[in-house]
């Protein structure tokens, strides 16, 4: 379809430069505007509010959850919060240790260093983290061979703040490092229409609660879909209807994606299909299912999964992944019971 070749999956998570352009202007700043996750954000309040009145750097933070649910956001609200400048890079924006210590010397006591996907830092690059994260000095060598000598620099004290999609992917030394770790969860359809609203007022748009809503059911628990999908529906209810978006509207917009009323597109449909006909409904294993839909394991795992199984269209068994009941009345397919292997 026309639309979807133009930007690529519409419902992806990731960023997507082409769609996501007005992210920022998007971005609550304050803990109050930051819609849902009310147990990270009461957690987060409660160590600012510490760290303030003792007059010390934050504790460094790792957040953790699917792409799209707003830990760079979250993490410069963290450093407007504590009334200091964010530096945000990313694991594999950092190649080298050079480019560490570079970061590291610039910082002013109190920043925060945001490293996104710090999952993907080389070894040789987190082990220079080590002793900063915990007593924030930096061991550089200079020179080489028998002339080279170690020094010991100081850093600031900074807050390094880190987001993965899945905390597993950490090695544990790094893991341990941190002594804050939030774990960001899906949203629910009523928080995402909150956000809609939210973002419809800053881009001029008028929506009914009824259009946010439908909106927000379609946009698998993720912010940044939502957004996404709203920027989509506008230009349709501005070029074919009045400009308001109402529950109709968003309906015949979403429709013409191709996303259907739990936000599942074209690949979500295949992927379960997949299962359903080669696999007899799973357990199928993660490998041979991503060699059969095409994709990466590691996406299926991050990206596609967090929200079917949210939904229970899929469970993950020890043995693989299964599609579940729900999944086959949802996809029309009759549902037949897997035959039990009685061992007697
Ligand atoms: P991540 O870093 O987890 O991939 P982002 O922080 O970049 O996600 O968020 C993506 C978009 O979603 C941003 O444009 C932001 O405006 C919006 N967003 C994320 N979380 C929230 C929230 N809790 N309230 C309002 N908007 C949010």
């Amino acid at each position: 379809m026309e639309d979807m070749d133009f930007e690529g999956r519409i419902v992806a998570p990731e960023f997507s430069s082409d769609a996501d352009d007005m992210e920022n202007s998007l971005r609550p700043k304050t803990l109050k505007d930051y819609v849902g996750q009310e147990k990270a954000k009461e957690n987060l309040e409660i160590y600012i509010e510490a760290a303030k009145s003792r007059n010390e750097s934050l504790d460094h933070v790792l957040l953790y959850g699917p792409p799209g649910l707003g830990k760079t956001t979250l993490s410069n609200i963290i450093a407007r919060e504590m009334g200091v400048n964010i530096r945000i890079t990313s694991g594999p924006a950092i190649e080298k240790q050079g480019d560490l210590v570079a970061i590291l010397t610039n910082l002013s006591p109190g920043d925060v260093l945001f490293i996104d996907e710090i999952h993907r830092l080389s070894r040789s690059v987190e082990e220079v983290l080590y002793p900063v994260m915990e007593d924030f000095s930096l061991d550089i060598i200079i020179g080489k061979g028998p002339s080279a000598r170690s020094i010991r620099l100081d850093v600031p004290h900074f807050t390094l703040v880190g987001a993965t999609t899945r905390s597993g992917q950490l090695t544990a030394p790094l893991r341990d490092r941190f002594g804050v770790l939030l774990r960001l969860e899906l949203y629910t359809p009523e928080e995402l229409a909150q956000i809609i609203k939210r973002s419809a007022g800053i881009l001029g748009v008028e929506i009914e609660h009824e259009g946010a809503l439908e909106i927000a059911s379609r946009s698998r628990g993720t912010p940044r879909i939502a957004n996404r999908l709203l920027k989509r529906v506008r230009d349709i209810s501005e070029v074919k209807f009045d400009g308001v978006i109402t529950q109709e509207v968003a309906c015949a917009a979403l429709e013409r994606f191709e996303i259907d009323e739990l936000g599942l597109d074209d690949f979500d449909r295949r992927m379960l299909k997949t299962i359903i006909t080669n696999y007899g409904g799973g357990p199928v294993g993660l490998d041979t299912l991503a060699a059969a839909v095409g994709e990466e394991s590691i996406t299926i795992e991050d990206v596609y999964e967090p929200y079917l199984m949210q939904i229970g269209f899929l469970t993950r068994t020890g043995r693989g992944r299964c599609v579940t009941k729900l999944a086959y009345d949802h996809l029309g397919i009759p549902f037949s019971e897997p035959i039990q292997k009685t061992i007697f």
